[in-house]
């Protein structure tokens, strides 16, 4: 997909997940496909990998980078469960992914 697709759907999906208030950046990184700066309620993704990435892949990038956004939210989070994979991030994650048909994964 092209970065402005990627821009566009992640966009869409923070808004319906929530995150509408939040800031989207496409940044040059081959280190990491996305980020969740909280402190800064900022979603980075990767143009690098948006372009070599398949279509699941980086929809799977956006749910997995809201899912730690929605995560900063949820008011009955335990201390150490706001680690950033932490089990409560992983029902998020893969709450996200069923609604949209997509294989929860986290490489
Ligand atoms: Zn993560």
């Amino acid at each position: 997909m092209t970065t402005a697709t990627a821009k566009w759907l992640a966009r869409r999906l923070m808004v319906a997940h929530g995150l509408g208030g939040w800031k989207l950046k496409l940044v040059y990184s081959k280190s990491r496909k996305g980020e969740c700066v909280d402190d800064e309620q900022l979603l980075r993704l990767s143009s690098a990998w948006i372009k070599v990435d398949d279509d699941e892949e980086v929809f799977r990038t956006i749910l997995h980078e809201i899912a730690h956004g929605v995560r900063t939210y949820d008011k009955d989070a335990a201390v150490d469960d706001l680690e950033p994979h932490s089990k409560q991030w992983w029902k998020a994650y893969r709450k996200l992914c069923y609604i949209y048909g997509i294989k929860p994964e986290c490489g």
